[in-house]
């Protein structure tokens, strides 16, 4: 997701941050780079425009030249001006009506709606514990409705049983009409697409709109066809008028012109991304979480969310109290380092931590991937009670029969020693003695 861009952005930024004063006409050079950046992005021309506009005004402020870490004040500008352009805060799905709540899906042909009706329908039904109803209106293509029964079966959601011949504003009435008297909360419609913008289906839409007067209308369109999705999402909001877009095949959008430009283009937010064809492949579209993504400032908050998820709390208290009286022994290592592993291991922590989406890729080279802590783990367990307790005791002959029983070198157990020592040493002095993981699930 976005990886050309964070690249580009990302060496941009070095040269800025290196230096320690920085005249106008370096910020205007910069700014000329993160121009062409965005532009071979596929960002919309008018976006770029005033998007580099608001950078440069605000960066060539004297405040921004005086202070102590210029490079990095302009850094912070582009994230928040780049937070704006994508819609300040997360939006989502909104359900505050009357039960059923209809919500309509438009969009053209093969951008995912059906596939994106089921994700919806999953999630409501999943986190907000809402009975949903989906109907497909779609009679063009032929089995439209027959893949909607099957992707409703497969997620385990009530599909309206199929009427055939039916004229699509006929099954939109008949989904409203089972939706009450089934007492479902939520009823969605899945309207049919067109390989391109035509008259017969705008009307077609405006149409099931009038008679269904659905709550939410939810453009679906396809990040990999970028300005083309942009181009669609407007003339759909111009023509049948939408209240959010779901931008779908994100997770090989390298480029991100559609997810950048859509809001600003469209005045639409993007309520939620599909990241793949499996029926949870769907995210949130949080504007700060994406900045600091293509910015390469890290995803700290999924990072917390996620330890938060993963970490045993009272274990994590109870290694910290250890800790803060310097008993942090090879036991409390092994158990980090199963932490680690829980979160993804080193390459899914790696990728999330600020500043470090462009090192990881060298790291990867040098090979420092997870197996590191499976050995470690490893060696660990090899050990006895005593030896875990009180490694000093660790004597030439008993690294080899760990060695030998680890499958491991006895330098790599030297290695895991020595990194004990310094995180033993490091927590110690840490005022409050937490670990890293422990202190952010208490954040989150
Ligand atoms: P529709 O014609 O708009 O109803 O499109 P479909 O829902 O049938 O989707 C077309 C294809 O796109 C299917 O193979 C889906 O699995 C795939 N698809 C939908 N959303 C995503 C996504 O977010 N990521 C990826 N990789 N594939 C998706």
């Amino acid at each position: 997701m976005f990886d050309t861009l964070s690249e580009r952005l990302g060496s941009i930024f070095d040269k800025l941050t290196k230096r320690g004063a920085l005249s106008e006409s370096d910020v205007n050079e910069a700014m000329r780079e993160v121009r062409r950046a965005l532009i071979e992005a596929d960002v919309a021309l008018d976006v770029v425009r005033s998007f580099t506009d608001k950078v440069r005004s605000r960066a060539v402020g004297q405040e921004v030249i005086r202070s102590v870490t210029p490079g990095q004040m302009v850094v912070k500008i582009v994230n928040d001006q780049m937070v704006e352009m994508l819609g300040s805060d997360a939006e989502t799905i909104d359900l505050n009506a009357a039960a059923p709540v209809p919500i309509m899906l438009v969009g053209l042909q093969g951008s995912g709606k059906t596939t994106t009706t089921a994700k919806i329908a999953r999630r409501l039904t999943d986190r907000e514990k809402r009975k949903v109803l989906i109907a497909s209106l779609d009679t063009r293509r032929p089995a439209a409705q027959e893949q909607l029964k099957i992707l409703g079966e497969q997620a385990g959601i009530d599909t309206l049983p199929i009427v055939a011949g039916q004229m699509p504003v006929d099954i939109g009435k008949r989904a409203l009409s089972a939706a009450r008297l089934g007492g479902y909360d939520v009823v969605m419609l899945d309207t049919a697409g067109r390989t391109h913008i035509d008259e017969s289906l705008m009307a077609e839409m405006a149409e099931i709109r009038r008679t269904t007067n659905p709550h939410e209308i939810l453009l679906v369109a396809d990040a990999l066809t970028g300005q083309d999705a942009v181009n669609v999402a407007k003339s759909f909001n111009d023509r049948v008028g939408i209240t959010g877009i779901v931008l779908t095949r994100v997770d090989g959008d390298g480029r991100g012109g559609a997810a950048l430009s859509m809001r600003a283009v469209t005045e639409k937010p993007i309520k939620l991304i599909g990241v793949g064809e499996r029926l949870d492949a769907l995210e949130e579209f949080d504007p700060k979480r994406i900045a600091g993504r293509i910015l390469g400032m890290g995803d700290v908050v999924g990072l917390v969310e996620k330890a938060a998820a993963n970490i045993d709390a009272e274990q994590a208290a109870k290694a910290a109290e250890r800790m803060r009286k310097g008993q942090f022994d090879l036991d409390d290592l092994a158990e980090q380092l199963g932490q680690m592993a829980k979160i993804g291991g080193m390459s899914g922590v790696m990728g999330m931590l600020p500043g470090v989406g462009k090192m990881k890729k060298q790291i990867d080279a040098m090979g420092v991937d997870d197996s590191v802590f499976k050995r470690q783990t490893a060696i660990i367990s090899s050990m006895t009670k005593q030896e875990r307790k009180k490694p000093d005791i660790l004597k030439a002959s008993r690294k080899r029969r760990i060695a030998a029983g680890s499958g491991t070198r006895v330098e790599e157990i030297n290695k895991l020693l020595k990194m004990h020592r310094q995180m033993a040493d490091m927590m110690k002095q840490m005022g409050k003695g937490k670990g890293m993981f422990s202190r952010m699930a208490g954040m989150a």
